[in-house]
């Protein structure tokens, strides 16, 4: 049997578990073993790769990721045209693998098969990427987050990068829609936003009614939902319809995050604080005047706050999110890890237990996806440096020594593969 020993480096196994030195064995798409032999088995007929006092992790995991995004504004990829549009989202997925993410849970594609037909390709081979769970276009209601259409301009039933159901049968014909086309998870924008809907962050224009009725297609179905949702109300919402992920949470208060710590075993929050962060500090750049700069600064020390708290509750806190904006181009992903780390307070190994251990979690594969263990899928990151000691290596890909998704190298190490 094909495989790899991959001798002479401190193993992060994901769990939080002190690094410790060691040799990993792979075989075909597992890991098989895991220990602190320094030689390879006689009978291993694979390839030895001599770490060189590096870190061995598992790859990394987007709890939020958008590969169809442009680097634009959201509003510019309706004018995007399909056959330009699946070019940018298959380059995009090279790039994420490229940063050492070999799994991305997507939180929306702009066009209702991106993501679908990516997956297609990269599971086929054809197209190198992370492992995706794919989406569809994020769902909102009338006036909510997406809502683009002007009464004085043609309008646009199906907005390209996101789709509008008012009421229950509106929101089931498209879950329902979505599920028939392919896709694992489903978004839904539940609150407003700052300053890109005409409802605010702390407004949630989407009824009890309409998420019912997404969340019984998506049962049916066994998709994942994952949910925008700023303010207090739309995190209560979410909780109350069994929702798996919450994206942002911002103005949670105390009551609903002790409803979160209730249902933490259950639920994930993604805060996806990136933009926040950039935006605070944007003013002149990308349009963004110091007003509204200052606004999302506001939302920054509200977020920093909440999420302080949610850590200290033990509620599963996720990396990653909404990169694909001018302001958080594709490639910079790992930023997010920093972020937790110096904006939020997490220690680099929390952060990296949550974009490793907990993301497979939430990819749907506990204990098997995003931990080096005998037995796990061989999703490997080796890594020039400490990044338990220096989280900010993970952004620099030329410290990225070797990526390794199901077994086989994306980026061998030099000399080898
Ligand atoms: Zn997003």
């Amino acid at each position: 049997m094909t495989g790899y020993f991959i001798t002479n480096v401190r193993i992060f196994d994901g769990t939080g578990r002190e690094p410790f030195s060691g040799s990993v064995r792979v075989e075909g798409n597992r890991i098989t073993d895991v220990g602190p032999v320094t030689t390879p088995p006689r009978q291993h007929g694979g390839v030895v790769i001599d770490g060189g006092g590096g870190t061995l992790m598992p790859g990394l995991i987007e709890s939020h990721a958008h590969l169809g995004f442009a680097d634009i504004m959201s509003h510019e990829l309706t004018r995007l045209p399909p056959e330009e549009h699946m070019l940018v989202t298959v380059r995009n997925a090279k790039l994420m693998l490229d940063c050492g993410y070999t799994s991305a849970f997507s939180a929306a594609s702009p066009k209702p098969r991106l993501d679908v037909v990516l997956k297609r390709e990269i599971e086929a081979g054809s197209a190198p990427g992370p492992r995706l769970r794919a989406n569809g276009p994020e769902i909102t209601v009338t006036g909510g987050l997406g809502d683009s259409n002007l009464l004085h301009v043609p309008y646009h039933e199906t907005p390209t990068f996101c789709w509008i159901a008012d009421g229950p049968d509106a929101m089931r014909r498209v879950c329902r829609t979505l599920a028939r086309e392919g896709v694992d998870n489903l978004k839904l924008n539940l609150s407003g936003d700052l300053g890109t809907s005409s409802f605010p962050s702390d407004q949630t224009p989407m009824s009890d009614a309409e998420v019912m009725a997404a969340m019984e297609v998506a049962r049916a179905a066994e998709l994942r939902v994952a949910a925008h949702c700023r303010s207090n109300d739309s995190v209560r919402m979410a909780l109350r319809h069994g929702i798996d992920v919450i994206y942002h949470a911002n103005w949670s208060d105390e009551r609903t995050l002790d409803e979160l710590e209730a249902a933490r075993d259950r639920v994930f929050v993604g805060p996806a604080l990136g933009i926040t962060y950039n935006l605070a500090q944007a003013a002149g750049q990308w349009g963004v005047t110091a007003e509204r700069s200052a606004m999302f600064q506001q939302e920054l020390e509200v977020s920093i706050d909440v999420l302080t708290k949610m850590r200290k509750r033990g509620i599963r806190v996720l990396p990653g999110g909404d990169y694909g904006f001018p302001y958080t181009p594709h490639g910079t992903y790992a930023r997010d890890l920093w972020i937790f780390v110096k904006v939020l307070g997490f220690s680099a190994a929390e952060t990296l237990v949550a974009a490793t251990q907990l993301g497979g979690e939430l990819m749907g594969h506990p204990g098997e996806l995003g931990v080096v263990k005998a037995g796990a899928l061989a999703d490997l990151l080796l890594v020039d440096g400490d990044p338990l000691a220096d989280i900010t290596v993970l952004q620099d890909r030329s410290a990225l020594r070797m990526i390794m998704k199901d077994g086989a190298l994306h980026k061998a190490p030099e000399g080898r593969g």
